[in-house]
């Protein structure tokens, strides 16, 4: 039977974050200054803590300069505005990167709104959405951006395939399937109200899961050779009680069976997210200073 080649992310991003190490000592010898990127933390999330922490350790690993600015749970959504103000004016910033969930008496989408758009290395602000959607230089999100790299990888070009995208979060569904589409292939975006889910997903070439319900895709959906991207991140009970283990949206053994090439959970598509902020702080910074930034 047949065992999809696995799409190893980890390696991938791992010779990305190489590829940019490499390149930063360029952007200091051409502006006197290393690339900064600000991330801010509000409250004590657990979750959200590991990803800081990930992303301060790459910054640094990278040459970059990392600025953490850590505020309690209960900081009020002006004095979140007032810190991004700061940091928009502050040349030494090049990237802000505001970790999200935010409390809940915070309005995110102000929040989002306020970050420079230039300087704004997740993407989410409207007008990269904007840039985005009509093909100008943009800043991509992180994930569906690693996401992409790693199709172009393992499948060179994606002119004409038809890609089946199963999540329409602003996060990843919609500009994962904006990149698609840039790519030229037939794309369709699928959510929580479409109908006979399994057989438009059986259609697809190229299938990206971001649902966030754990092995929700089965492998009698995937059409024989297609090329499966789970972007899905899942804690679920493990073997032993009291452990828990991470999984995909993708039932991983079933769709490794049945598909060309596949991404794992962990080691698929999580690493690239990293690599990717890396990858569009130092973008932003080369744009900000005008030196050449980095494909
Ligand atoms: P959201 O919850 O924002 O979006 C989920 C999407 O899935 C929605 O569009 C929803 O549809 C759709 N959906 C829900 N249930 C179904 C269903 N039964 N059938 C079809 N579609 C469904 O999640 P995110 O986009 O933020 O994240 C998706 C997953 O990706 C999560 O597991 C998350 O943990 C993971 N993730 C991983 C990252 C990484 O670094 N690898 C980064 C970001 C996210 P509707 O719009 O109709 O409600």
């Amino acid at each position: 039977r047949n065992i999809a080649s696995i799409i190893d992310g980890k390696a991938f991003a791992a010779g990305l974050r190489a590829r940019l190490a490499a390149l930063v000592p360029d952007f200091v010898r051409a502006t006197g200054r290393a690339p900064g990127l600000a991330v801010v933390l509000v409250g004590d999330d657990p979750a959200s803590q590991v990803y800081v922490r990930s992303k301060h350790k790459a910054t640094v690993e990278a040459g970059m300069l990392s600025f953490e600015h850590r505020l309690s749970a209960d900081t009020t959504q002006q004095a979140l505005l007032d810190l991004v103000a700061t940091l928009n004016a502050d040349d030494a910033v090049d990237g802000i990167l505001v970790q999200l969930p935010l409390p809940a008496h915070i309005d995110d989408k102000a929040v989002l709104a306020s970050i420079d758009p230039a300087k704004d290395v997740d993407g989410f602000h409207v007008v990269n959405a904007g840039k985005l959607a009509v093909g100008e230089e943009a800043l991509v999100p992180c994930t569906p951006l690693g996401s992409l790299m790693l199709l172009q990888d393992a499948l060179g070009d994606l002119s004409g395939l038809h890609a089946v995208v199963i999540g329409r979060s602003n996060i990843v569904g919609k500009p994962m399937a904006q990149l698609l589409l840039q790519q030229s292939c037939t794309v369709t975006i699928a959510h929580s109200r479409t109908r006979d889910l399994p057989a438009i997903v059986r259609l697809a070439d190229i299938v990206v899961a971001a649902v966030g319900r754990p092995e929700m895709v089965r492998g009698d959906w995937i059409k024989p050779g297609a090329t499966v991207i789970d972007v899905g991140i899942n804690r679920v009970p493990g073997a032993e009680p009291g452990k828990t283990r991470l999984v995909g949206d993708c039932a991983y053994d079933e769709c490794a069976a049945v598909a060309g090439a596949i991404t794992p959970v962990p080691g698929g598509v999580g690493p690239m997210t990293i690599a990717c902020l890396l990858r569009n702080t130092l973008v932003a910074a080369s744009r900000r200073a005008g030196v050449n930034a980095p494909e």
